[in-house]
């Protein structure tokens, strides 16, 4: 004998009840009993029906039509037309009773839990029926019983206590002379032993067929749903979860007590003792091998199974200085909580006795705070207790399995995860059995806290890092490409997994939580929605994933005013954009102190040398000791292009356009060309050298004539250059005739920088640049004579993105 239980999704509608049947007829002559849910979402429906007629609301009305609709349509569609109307008549019929008690609760205004009861008990009532009369209909041998004659409770309805002695009886009883292969019964479903439906608690088909499993000895209990089993964590919230091949009973009731939806967690009980296993599985998914729950048989393994977590939690405190010692308080205050029927989910105590917090369902809220008020009336009056303290919005993480206790370190790693990813922690409790450590946390850091704990204990250290690119221009759009070409090599080599989740340009923006396909981004961004700044963060930060990057292509000083808002909520901020480091020496500062304080890097390689690995070796220099003396450099690859192509054989106005054609100046080429973007750079270099400095204490002579320096659009400046090309030609000509190069030269020592054109002769340092070459050279106390020298393309939308990728990288190692 075998039992299997189909959930709701799996009995949603008719295409998935046929699919339910391909699996019971594969069980061929085997005698099983098939319980199942009430159509997907309809026991939801018939509660927001009965709540709204019992407000003496009509729109109950709506409702109800829905329900008979979503019947009806399946009955159509499963059974044959010959058949057919037997089936609808009597589903028409039960409808009508459902009616009449709905209209019943609508006059007198109110329901009571014995009238919810029989009327959420339709769900599973009609389901039942129609499936076993679809089976019917296809041949196979089946049978029909209905479970209230089989399963006897008390009567506390909505979540009745089970008498197994009777049901047991009842079940071997009824089975031993049933002649058909298969029974349908309907799940969730029971009486009282005065005849009265009642229902086992939400989720409880699950237990429905444990209770039968267990009472005819089956040789499996087999639960079929809509994932492959039970997983490493809730699937919806962490993608990377996997289903667990093999966990034992205890593990699996711990998880499942955490939120484990998957499984109810009474389930296990009735099949344990029996050992009887359970086998979860997928009805869309037949072949995967689900997860086999059975008792422990994994002495040696891993230590870590499962994470699971409860939303919706409320924290309790009662504290005050009449609790030391005295004994019998914390008895008192279970005790009401309990003859209330709240269930406490996690408890903790201070060992100054000071203080007594526990867990409980945000539901049962505020009847616990009343009534706990009320049964410590006096000591709250004299003084020696503080009316209970209430905490709102929080959540539940655990990690579950049975061979934690034998490993150390394992809470350590827990929270050292949550604390990296500014996950704060309320409470931490740890089961006696040390099978589980729960930490109770805020309800909007749960999806963050989940991924960041699942990446540590799951994903051979594989890390997600979730980015949020604006700007893709030239930069940006190359920055997409490397991505998409590297990433596979991130994931094997570097055990990096990169997603893209939000990309935006000054017109549209879009999202999506499983990464943007990097193949069509510019489609995807092109159907987004209205690009929006702050709905840009406001979208990231309500994700909340960890390791969230945001990533700033622009020039934009808007967008380097936002970094703030970023790092504050602990979302890293790597940027091309040099407005942010070279503007007023405070803002630097801020940003600094603020990555730092809130673990989130910021990161700014691009900012000079484009690609070049120029200030993260500056970091490296000045980490380990050492100390900037002077720093002598070529920092724009922009005017160098310029200055090595520009001769008596060009004009200057054309050089300077193939220049911005090429991806080798700012959007707004005058910022290269009157020296303010060298001024930047070497002004970012000095800070990043530890110097306090500002663009004002910068020296700058700039070649460009007055004229050019005054114009404000693009038009206007390109028009300018064309007038004064003979004083451009004069600088050329003063260089050559003294065979000299003209490089655009940054330079600071004694605490003082300068910028400006300069002749450089053969042999120098600087002769030889290339192209858009960029050179720095460190005069250290280490490297006092022989600079350190570092050159190379410094200039150009693919090496800057592949810095900014770099920079991503070193996130991801960080
Ligand atoms: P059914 O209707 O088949 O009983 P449920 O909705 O009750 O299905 O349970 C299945 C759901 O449980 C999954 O779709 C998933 O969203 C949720 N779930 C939560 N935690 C887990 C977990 N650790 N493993 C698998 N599923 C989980
Ligand atoms: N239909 C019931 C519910 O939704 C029982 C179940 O599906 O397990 O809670
Ligand atoms: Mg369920």
């Amino acid at each position: 004998m075998k039992v299997l239980k189909f959930g709701g999704t799996s009995v949603a509608n008719a295409k998935n009840i046929s699919q339910v049947k391909n699996i019971v007829a594969s069980n061929g002559d085997t005698k099983i009993v098939v319980v199942v849910s009430a159509l997907g979402g309809i026991t939801d429906l018939l509660l927001t029906t009965a709540n709204l007629a019992s407000d003496q609301n009509k729109e109950y009305r709506t409702y109800l039509k829905e329900i008979e609709e979503r019947h009806m349509q399946t009955i159509k569609e499963l059974i044959p037309v010959q058949s057919q109307s037997k089936v609808l008549s009597k589903v028409k019929s039960e409808l009508n009773i459902l009616e009449t008690l709905l209209e019943g609760a609508f006059l007198i205004g109110e329901i009571t839990p014995k009238l919810s009861d029989k009327i959420v008990s339709f769900g599973e009532l009609l389901s039942s029926y129609i499936i076993s009369e679809y089976f019917a209909s296809e041949k196979l041998d089946v049978g029909y019983q209905d479970s209230r004659e089989l399963i006897k409770t008390n009567d506390n309805h909505g979540k009745a206590a089970v008498n197994f002695e009777m049901t047991n009886a009842n079940c071997l009883a009824y089975f031993k002379d049933t002649p058909h292969t298969i029974t349908v019964c309907a799940g969730f479903i029971a009486s009282s032993v005065n005849g009265n439906s009642t229902t086992l608690g939400r989720g409880g088909s699950d237990f429905t067929a444990a209770i039968m499993a267990g009472a005819l000895n089956a040789e499996v209990l087999e639960i079929w749903t809509d994932v492959s089993g039970m997983y490493t964590a809730n699937p919806k919230i962490v993608k990377q979860a996997m289903a667990i091949p093999h966990i034992s009973y205890e593990e699996a009731m711990e998880l499942s007590h955490f939120g484990a939806k998957v499984l109810y967690p009474p389930t296990i009980q009735p099949v344990l003792s029996k050992g009887i296993s359970i086998v979860i599985k997928n009805t869309f998914e037949p072949e995967a091998a689900g997860t086999l729950i059975t008792k422990n048989q994994n002495e040696k393994g891993k230590t870590v199974r499962g994470i699971s977590h409860v939303e919706s939690i409320a924290l309790l405190s009662l504290e005050g200085p009449g609790m030391v010692g005295i004994p019998g308080i914390s008895k008192r205050f279970f005790e009401v909580l309990s003859n209330a029927g709240i269930s406490v989910v996690l408890i903790t105590q201070a060992s100054s006795e000071h203080s007594i917090c526990v867990g409980i369902a945000s539901s049962d809220a505020k009847k616990a705070v009343a009534i706990v008020n009320e049964a410590f009336e006096y000591e709250i009056s004299l003084g020696k207790i503080k009316p209970v303290i209430l905490e709102e919005d929080l959540a539940i993480i655990a990690l579950v399995g049975d061979n934690m206790k034998s490993h150390q370190g394992l809470s350590g790693k827990m929270f050292s995860t949550l604390g990296k990813n500014n996950v704060n922690i309320r409470v931490i409790a740890q089961g006696a059995s040390e099978r589980n450590i729960s930490a109770v946390i805020s309800k909007g850091d749960v999806k963050k806290a989940l991924n960041a704990l699942h990446e540590e204990f799951f994903e051979e250290n594989i890390k997600q890092l979730n980015l949020f690119v604006m700007g893709v221009g030239n930069v940006g759009a190359k920055f997409l490409n490397q991505i998409q070409q590297q990433k596979k090599y991130l994931k094997e080599y570097l055990k990096l997994n990169i997603r893209v989740i939000g990309i935006s340009n000054s017109r549209t923006m879009a999202f999506d939580e499983n990464g943007i396909s990097l193949k069509n981004w510019e489609s995807v961004l092109a159907e987004g929605e209205k690009a929006d700044s702050n709905k840009f963060f406001e979208t990231i930060n309500s994700l909340n994933y960890r390791n969230s990057i945001f990533v700033d292509n622009t020039a934009s000083p808007a967008v380097s005013d936002s970094y703030t808002t970023y790092l504050r909520n602990s979302i890293s901020v790597v940027t091309c954009n040099k407005i942010a480091c070279s503007s007023d020496y405070n803002k630097y500062l801020e940003l600094k102190q603020m990555a730092r304080k809130y673990n989130s890097p910021f990161l700014f390689e691009t900012n000079v040398g484009a690609g070049l690995p120029i200030i993260d070796t500056l970091k490296n220099l000045i980490a380990s000791g050492d100390k900037v003396k002077k720093i002598q450099a070529v920092l724009s690859g922009s005017l160098n292009f310029v200055f090595n192509n520009f001769n008596d054989q060009t004009t200057f106005h054309d050089v300077v356009l193939q220049a911005q054609k090429e991806g080798y100046t700012e959007p707004d080429p005058k910022i290269d060309l009157s020296g303010i973007d060298v001024m930047r750079k070497i002004l970012i270099l000095a800070r990043e050298s530890g110097y306090q400095l500002d663009i004002e204490d910068i020296e700058n002579q700039s070649f460009l004539p007055e004229e050019s320096l005054a114009t404000t659009n693009n038009d206007d400046f390109f028009a300018s250059l064309v007038k004064h090309e003979a004083s451009f030609q004069k600088i050329f000509k003063e260089a050559s005739k003294k065979d000299c190069k003209l490089k655009y030269v940054a330079q600071f020592e004694n605490g003082k920088a300068s910028v400006g054109l300069q002749h450089i002769p053969k042999g120098h340092d600087f002769y030889n640049l290339e192209g858009s070459d960029n050179i720095v050279l460190f005069f250290t106390e280490r490297y006092p004579n022989q600079p350190m020298i570092i050159k190379g393309a410094g200039a150009g939308a693919e090496v800057t993105a592949s810095g900014i990728f770099a920079d991503i990288i070193r996130i991801g190692n960080f």
